[in-house]
């Protein structure tokens, strides 16, 4: 059971800084006396203040109120344990930043009253990929009645996880940045946040894309150019109606278009568009070398993709309300450890995203292996074991789990989706040979010759069927 004693003191008192710590000696509070050292914390959801005293030592420290993090606190908290999230947002969520849409599997297994509950957005019954130059676009749609992944916003979506870890008896802080990991006899012991040491059995790093402590660690090295691409991201505001009449969407129904092309001016990458309930979600993803390489700027670049003919049409009723940057692990890059004496790295951190061109998945795989993490510290405790040789059964757990298995699986889509072909040949290609055989002048040609036309000094033959064999076999 959890070690920590929480008390709500007051409702609806002056809001505090989300944290004031310190070494308080004695305080006195509804009558109370509380002596020791205290963490006071105003928490965001119920806006009490809670008095948190602070036991010698928790069970596990997490760095990261992601997805990642509060996974693997919430499984721990579910089964007893004296749990700690670590934000160093001012709220949960409020350093989280996506595209749009959640595969729910995960969830839905681990939480029960999820369907009834989480912020969900829409449920995507449409999915679209469109080719874009600069004046056309070509696209491909998938309608189906099934539905196996949600729209959310990011930061609604990880702050509702965070009620969650805190129901189950876990805690949660916000506005808590972890400077350093303290590191005794070559083990993790607890972290440094400023001038406050905090101990425990074993640090869950789920610090998404920035490995500062996980280099600390010595468990990986920073992210080169190919291995991380920046997303930049609108939100635009429209009404639900105007939504479902521009998508022909039905009520509660979302879609998911991505782009390629155009919207990265034809950068490694693409573009995005979800249908949120009252608002639309739209950005690209470029690769950092890609980006360098073409002298892409990134922050401009949103702007023509917004002001293209095939969305400017769309979204001329709408007016911007939100812009967000964040960085996201492209490709296979997963560190060959994932587990040292005391600490497991869980998430974005540990690279666990995977971009298979039509789809991409990063939190629920962060969200497994938080789950993942939290049943290797559970059997570390029965062992009372926190050294490497317990701890690396995470990494067996994550091989035989889709977060190792799919990544390994799609391994080779990551190598074909380095081809810039993709992002610049094909995506021209498509949109001039289907507008030439859809205009109708004095000499209409078959597809055929436009084909062979358009691909002069640009591509083989023998090149693009070779392309196309290998994206139907490995996407
Ligand atoms: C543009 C873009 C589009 C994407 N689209 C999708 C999509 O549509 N679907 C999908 O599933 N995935 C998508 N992803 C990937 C997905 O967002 C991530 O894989 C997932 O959110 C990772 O979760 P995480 O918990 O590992 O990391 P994060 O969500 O980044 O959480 C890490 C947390 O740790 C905190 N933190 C960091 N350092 C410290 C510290 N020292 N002390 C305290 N706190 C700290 C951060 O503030 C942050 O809140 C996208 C990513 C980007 C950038």
């Amino acid at each position: 059971m959890p070690r920590f004693h929480s008390i709500n003191i007051v409702s609806g008192c002056t809001p505090l800084h989300p944290i004031c710590k310190g070494d308080i000696k004695t305080q006195v509070y509804n009558g109370r006396k509380i002596s020791k050292k205290y963490i006071w914390l105003a928490s965001n959801y119920t806006k009490n203040l809670n008095v948190v005293q602070m036991e010698e030592k928790f069970d596990a420290i997490i760095v990261g109120a992601g997805a990642a993090g509060l996974g693997a606190a919430y499984r721990l908290a579910k089964n007893g344990f004296n749990v700690v999230v670590l934000e160093r947002g001012q709220r949960i969520g409020a350093k989280n930043v996506y595209g749009g849409r959640i595969y729910s599997h995960v969830f839905e297994k681990e939480i029960p009253e999820f369907t009834k509950e989480a912020p969900v957005e829409r449920w995507v019954k449409k999915e679209r990929l469109t080719f874009m130059n600069e004046s056309d676009a070509v696209s491909l749609e998938l309608f189906s009645s099934d539905q196996s992944s949600f729209i959310a916003i990011l930061s609604k979506f990880n702050e509702w996880l965070g009620k969650k870890v805190e129901e189950a008896g876990g805690l949660v802080i916000p506005g808590f940045k972890v400077d350093d990991l303290i590191i005794e006899d070559g083990a993790v012991k607890g972290i440094v946040a400023g001038e406050e040491k905090l101990y425990s059995d074993v640090v869950i790093d789920a610090e998404g894309i920035n490995p500062i402590l996980a280099m600390k660690a010595g468990l990986r090295g920073d992210w080169k150019p190919n291995q991380v691409a920046v997303g930049v991201k609108e939100v635009i505001k429209l009404s639900e109606e105007k939504i479902n009449d521009l998508f022909d969407l039905n009520e509660g129904e979302g879609m998911a278009n991505l782009f390629l092309g155009y919207p990265t001016k034809y950068g490694l990458g693409g573009g995005f568009l979800y249908t949120n309930k009252d608002t639309i979600s739209l950005g690209i993803v470029v690769r950092i070398d890609s980006a360098i390489a073409k002298q892409i700027a990134v922050y401009d670049i949103v702007e023509d993709f917004r002001l293209h003919p095939f969305i400017a049409r769309i979204l001329k009723e709408g007016s911007p309300i939100e812009y967000s940057a964040h960085l996201v692990p492209e490709g296979y890059h997963v560190p060959s450890k994932l587990a040292a004496n005391g600490i497991l790295l869980a998430g974005d951190v540990a690279g666990f995203v995977l971009n298979r061109g039509l789809t991409i998945r990063g939190v629920d795989l962060a969200f497994l292996s938080g789950l993942l993490a939290a049943e290797t510290v559970k059997e570390a405790h029965e062992a009372k074991d926190f050294s490497e040789t317990t701890l690396k059964a995470y990494e067996s757990k994550l091989r035989n789990s889709i977060v190792i298995n799919e990544l390994e699986a799609f391994k080779k889509a990551s190598t074909l989706l380095s081809n810039l072909r993709f992002y610049e040949t094909y995506p021209q290609l498509v949109c001039e040979v289907l507008k030439e055989a859809y205009t109708i002048g004095e000499n209409s040609q078959k597809i055929y010759p436009i084909l062979r036309e358009k691909m002069k000094g640009r591509i083989s033959l023998l090149t693009l069927i070779r392309d196309l064999i290998s994206a139907v076999r490995n996407l």
